[in-house]
């Protein structure tokens, strides 16, 4: 049984399953992890390493992040109470969702560029002279103040900004265009304001860049391939 809140992904209500097909008994079934919570509605997500794609309702959204080794496992967040057999519904209306993006993830991870040393040493070179005056710029633009900047190899984050200002940034934001690294600094300064992703928060991302969305759609695009 299951007791506890529950909110966390791993919280004590992780168990594995085997999904089983309400439809046919052919088709082989989906293995997925359950977490049973107090929430109301379920969802559906596929993880590996960095990767998030998250899907509930049928709606596709997540954040960007890079692809890395592992398999990927599909977890299922579900009200305490659901049958099991609904969930086991659930997961398979999405089969196809799941085989297709299983199938990206891995296409993606082959497509994945190899960066010698040398590259790497020059990106970072690069970056460290580069995202300042980005930084310094927009700062200036959107009357914030921060903190020291730094320039990381992070596997799963772009940048990031801590409650006392100081940036993060992934070096291989330079391989990417230079739209795609300004929306990365506007998006860590608007953090300056609000230290959420409410939506407050992207109104102030978007006075700055307007198009923020599809700049946003480009990272994740890019996040894959780098
Ligand atoms: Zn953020």
């Amino acid at each position: 049984m299951c007791n506890s809140s529950g909110k966390s992904e791993t919280g004590n209500c992780v168990r594995k399953t085997r999904g089983r097909s309400m439809e046919s008994k052919v088709r082989d079934n989906i293995e997925y992890t359950l977490i049973r919570s107090s929430r109301k509605t379920i969802s559906l997500q596929l993880r590996e390493a960095g990767e998030k794609g998250m899907i509930g309702k049928d709606r596709v959204s997540g954040e960007p992040g890079q692809t890395g080794k592992g398999d990927v496992t599909v977890i299922v967040r579900a009200p305490r109470h659901m049958a099991l057999r609904d969930i086991d519904a659930f997961v398979e209306r999405h089969r196809s969702w799941i085989e297709r993006r299983t199938a990206q993830l891995a296409q993606a991870r082959q497509n994945k560029r190899v960066i010698s040393d040398r590259e790497r040493e020059e990106g970072i070179r690069a970056a460290k002279e580069q995202i300042p005056r980005r930084v310094a710029y927009f700062a200036r633009q959107m009357g914030v103040t921060y903190g020291r900047i730094t320039i990381r190899e992070q596997k799963t984050r772009w940048g990031s900004c801590s409650s006392k200002g100081n940036l993060n940034f992934n070096w291989k934001l330079m391989l990417m265009p230079e739209e795609i690294l300004d929306y990365v600094v506007v998006h860590e300064l608007a953090h300056r304001r609000e230290m959420n992703h409410s939506e407050r928060f992207w109104t102030i991302v978007a006075e700055m860049l307007p198009d923020y969305r599809e700049r946003r759609r480009r990272l994740k695009e890019w996040g894959r391939r780098v």
